[in-house]
């Protein structure tokens, strides 16, 4: 029979009458001939709740019980939806990430997925089983103690999963049917988009689109799995296709900007007249590379007396206080006159393969913030993308601009 991974968010099970939506979707898939494996979020706002509650049990808590406690939600949703679909006379038990076994690494918090074995899954099938599977969550083999995938991590189940057990297709249920130019609940003209290349996908996530995790998106590209965004909320019996993740070349319509998106998971430093020598780079950023922060954008501007330098970067929003602690720490050894640092920043990015082969795309766009009188205090580009650091309060505007500005706006 063919395989089907069906993945279901937060939203999408968040009570009894969703999860019991669910199993109708799931009823449907299985009376078309599918055997389904199906991964499940924790209901919504629950996984908030238990990592609120480990902050609450201590300061600096161990990262290996926090995983035992948030992974916990989606134990809860896996074992409701498998008793709702057998209350409903289809034959289906829950699996959590160990019983699978679904084998990662030891980043508690983040673990990244090294391994599942579908034996028992397969076996399951071969009674004619659906498998309800805790999503989110593995076991690191050498301690046997539960690990998270990171917040998101549930997508990233799903289509390794789907890569494990060779699944004909991932569906990942979400609460939009698709996805879309850019976050339809900031920007109402935001089109749904049949199609989205792997890569454009990558950039969005990892550039701030929330719809699907980054490392679900590296998974399926690799592993060229055949995955839908599509919508829990469609009538069960009238489903619809969502946005297929697929190849460049199997997109016709091939437009230059494809999508835009933001993240206010930012903070910006600046250290002020930095003694321009070689090797004051590596002073600044080696320090922060040593304590794996992740710095982003990177400007450096002379300044008038050509002798010091005011140097301007990002590091994640919640690097900000240990970023600015290491380097005045440093500042001796780096040599910098002050330190600004602002939180209220936020990153707006503009993509599209076809941005390969188009010259002034992102000329376009400055010219654009401009007259909305939105000033640009840092850029990046890259091959199919390029990313703008803004004050955080123009961030709508901005999207909607850029929206417009590429031709996004549905009609
Ligand atoms: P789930 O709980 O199902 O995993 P998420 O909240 O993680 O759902 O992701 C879905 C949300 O992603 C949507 O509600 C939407 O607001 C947001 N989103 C951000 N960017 C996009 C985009 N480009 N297309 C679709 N949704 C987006
Ligand atoms: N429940 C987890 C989270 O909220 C994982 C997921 O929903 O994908 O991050
Ligand atoms: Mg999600």
């Amino acid at each position: 029979m063919p395989r089907l991974v069906m993945k279901f968010g937060g939203t999408s099970v968040a009570n009894m009458d969703r999860i019991r939506n669910v199993a109708r979707h799931v009823a449907r898939e299985r009376k078309a001939g599918f055997d389904v494996a199906v991964v499940v979020s924790a209901m919504s706002g629950r996984t908030n709740e238990l990592v609120g509650l480990c902050q609450d049990a201590a300061k600096l808590y161990d990262p290996r019980e926090y995983d035992a406690v948030v992974s916990s939600g989606e134990q809860v949703t896996a074992g409701l939806l498998a008793a709702v679909l057998q209350g409903n006379g289809l034959p289906a038990r829950s699996w959590q990430g160990w019983q699978v076994p679904i084998v990662t690494s030891n980043a508690h918090g983040s673990a990244r997925i090294l391994d599942i074995d579908g034996t028992a899954l397969l076996e399951g099938f071969a009674k004619g089983e659906i498998a309800v599977i805790a999503g989110f969550q593995g076991v690191d083999p050498a301690t046997r103690r539960v690990t998270t995938l990171g917040r998101g991590g549930s997508d990233t189940s799903a289509v390794a999963i789907a890569a494990a057990i060779k699944a004909d297709r991932c569906d990942i249920y979400t609460d939009v049917d698709g996805v879309y130019t850019t976050d339809p609940r900031i920007v109402p003209k935001a089109r749904r988009l049949d199609r989205i290349a792997f890569e454009e996908m990558l950039e969005m996530a990892s550039l701030g689109a929330k719809v699907l995790q980054v490392r679900s998106v590296e998974l399926a590209m690799t592993h060229k799995v055949k995955t839908f965004v599509r919508s829990s909320f469609d009538d069960p019996e009238f489903p619809q296709p969502g946005t297929l993740m697929c190849d460049e070349e199997d997109i016709v319509e091939q437009q230059v900007v494809t999508g835009i998106a933001f993240s206010k998971d930012e903070a910006q430093i600046t250290l002020k007249q930095v003694a321009d020598h070689p090797g004051v780079a590596a002073a600044i950023f080696m320090p922060l590379a040593e304590a794996n922060i992740n710095v982003d954008m990177i400007i450096q501007v002379a300044s008038e007396d050509s002798v010091t330098t005011d140097m301007t970067f990002t590091v994640p929003g919640a690097e900000f206080e240990r970023t600015k602690a290491i380097l005045l720490k440093a500042q001796p050894q780096i040599g910098f006159a002050s330190l600004h640092g602002a939180s209220d920043v936020v990153k707006v990015s503009a993509i599209g393969v076809g941005m390969r082969s188009h010259a002034g795309v992102a000329a376009r766009a400055f010219k654009a913030l401009a007259e909305k009188g939105i000033n640009i205090r840092a850029i990046t580009t890259s091959e199919i993308k390029f990313s703008v650091l803004i004050e955080a309060a123009y961030t709508e505007l901005a999207v909607r601009t850029l929206h417009s500005l590429y031709g996004l706006d549905k009609g």
